[in-house]
């Protein structure tokens, strides 16, 4: 919730022009942005004492007096998890009413978190996001297509948003095969692409032997990419490819990368960012409090993702906005990959009706050439054929979560099962059940010296 004065200045004197956004962001000092923040942030904390019932009853529990909170320190342990927002009600986090939902998938429980806009903080959105285009060089002649999942994902309409105040073309496809994609995109000469990682390196592999077209840059959102796979990318279509950095909860973008590619830059006028427990090297799980939403405000969200905020400045015109580095990875056993979002849960229920295996089981994923790779590890019963096991879990996959088994079919990533003797997977007294060993790929690259970029 934002007090009277940013709101103008955002809506108002700042509005629809993607130039004058940027011409303002590129000259805004360190002071005004801290100062927005601190106004903003207090104005949330009354906002949300006043009509959340959640967070009231926080700030009960917590002994907190919202009228003497001044930052997110003055807090203390007051935190929001992905779990508050699935075990109470929406109506307890609501303060305004909500015009727009979407959902993210839920990493400790089969249910989807559940989280509500209005139009006018789309329409906020939108200006960003306009703005951040341009700043990577898209304009109103250009002919965009989007290739981002549609159902319930708020991905695909912060986009729309972006591109409406921007005015250039949008084609939406949606998360169709690759091939489908290829077939169709050719007549319409697409020269912006925002597209999911797994999936735009299924294309590539298409476009690498059918022929490119040319494309003056491509967004990708959703999961985390290897500088590996985006050289790879970039090299096929000869182009720049961006990553950026969101969450359903925070609608759409929190971070983009610039020219630079060397980390995100965070949206500080309209999140409060925090790594409350970095590691020695700064990493830790990052935090953030939204400033300007009415609807759903959330206090001091854990994204339970891992980065670290990012030293020097960056000679872009988003200089001001301070810089996290790329996601390392997840707090909790969640892993993004080419199958989808993963988690424990979900392969407990594939293998429950899978016979001819024991009980315990683990999941690999790796990154073996471009594509993820999902290696997964059951400990087979006497006498049981690694081949009928395999056919089971595939068919069990393929009614349970059809959404996997077709990023599967569309060659998203490669699933391989490994029949293993019995007793033999755990080793020590816990099992974890889903190991993400990408992670030291990622690490490894997050940790190249930043700094002043060259
Ligand atoms: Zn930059």
């Amino acid at each position: 919730m934002r007090n009277a004065l940013s709101n103008l200045l955002d809506r108002v004197v700042l509005g629809e022009s993607p130039t004058r956004r940027l011409w303002f962001a590129r000259r805004m000092p360190d002071g005004y942005i801290r100062k927005t923040q601190s106004l903003d942030f207090k104005t949330t904390v009354r906002w949300v004492a006043q009509r959340s019932a959640f967070y009231r009853r926080r700030f009960r529990e917590l002994r907190i007096d919202p009228a003497l909170v001044r930052c997110p320190a003055d807090l203390g342990d007051l935190f929001t998890t992905s779990t508050d927002l699935l075990t109470h009600p929406a109506e307890d986090f609501l303060c305004d009413r909500a015009q727009a939902g979407f959902e993210t998938t839920g990493t400790l429980s089969p249910k989807s978190k559940r989280v509500f806009f209005s139009l006018d903080e789309m329409r906020d959105m939108g200006r960003d996001g306009a703005a951040g285009l341009w700043a990577l060089g898209v304009r109103r002649e250009d002919r965009m297509v989007s290739a981002l999942d549609l159902p319930f994902w708020n991905a695909g309409p912060a986009l729309r948003a972006s591109a409406q105040t921007l005015g250039c073309l949008l084609v939406e496809a949606g998360k169709i095969p690759p091939a489908e994609f290829y077939e169709r995109a050719a007549d319409y000469r697409f020269n912006v692409m925002v597209v999911e990682p797994s999936w735009i390196v299924s294309l590539t592999t298409i476009a690498e032997s059918a022929g490119t077209w040319p494309v003056k840059l491509m967004l990708v959102g959703g999961e985390n990419m290897s500088e590996r796979s985006r050289r790879y990318v970039e090299e096929v279509w000869k182009t720049d490819l961006y990553l950026t950095y969101g969450q359903t909860e925070s609608f759409g973008s929190a971070g983009t990368e610039c020219a630079r590619k060397n980390g995100y830059h965070l949206q500080e006028l309209k999140f409060w960012f925090e790594i409350p427990e970095p590691d020695d090297h700064g990493h830790g799980e990052l935090v953030f409090t939204t400033l300007s939403r009415r609807v759903m405000p959330l206090l001091r969200y854990r994204t339970s993702d891992v980065a670290r905020f990012m030293e020097g400045t960056c000679d872009c015109d988003l200089k001001m906005l301070r810089r996290i580095s790329k996601i390392i990875g997840r707090c909790d056993e969640m892993v993004n990959c080419g199958l989808g979002n993963i988690s424990p849960w979900m392969f407990e229920k594939v293998l429950e009706g899978v016979s001819g295996i024991a009980h315990d089981w683990q999941v690999l994923v790796t990154r073996p050439g471009l594509r993820d790779g999902i290696e997964i590890r059951v400990e087979l019963l006497d006498g049981v054929s690694q081949h009928v096991v395999d056919r089971a879990i595939r068919m069990s996959l393929q009614e349970l979560f059809p959404d996997m088994a077709r990023n599967l079919a569309m060659g998203l990533c490669e699933m391989k099962v490994a029949g293993a003797v019995r007793g033999t997977l755990r080793t020590g007294r816990k099992l974890r059940s889903i190991v993400d060993l990408r992670k030291t790929l990622f690490g490894a690259e997050a940790a190249v010296p930043s700094g002043h970029p060259a």
